[in-house]
């Protein structure tokens, strides 16, 4: 079973979940770094400075190494 760390929604396929990670709406910040998705809340305590929220990834800066997946979106079509 695989579970989407971001909505808690489980999938029975590895290829369900990425399917499903590209339209979760909780999943809204994107790491260029590591790859990874994640609420915003996760990246941000007081909502200004934004870090990546993988120990082993220390990817951080809205707009620098964290985009909004909306934004990613817009600038590449
Ligand atoms: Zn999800
Ligand atoms: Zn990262």
């Amino acid at each position: 079973m695989h579970t989407c760390r971001n909505c808690n929604q489980s999938f029975q396929t590895e290829l369900a979940l990425e399917l499903h990670r590209d339209t979760c709406k909780k999943g809204q910040l994107f790491c260029q770094v590591c790859g990874d998705r994640f609420r915003e809340g996760d990246a941000t305590q007081d909502g200004w400075h934004y870090e990546c929220p993988n120990d082993e990834c220390d990817g951080d800066g809205l707009q620098e190494d964290l985009y909004r997946v909306e934004d990613v979106r817009t600038t590449t079509h």
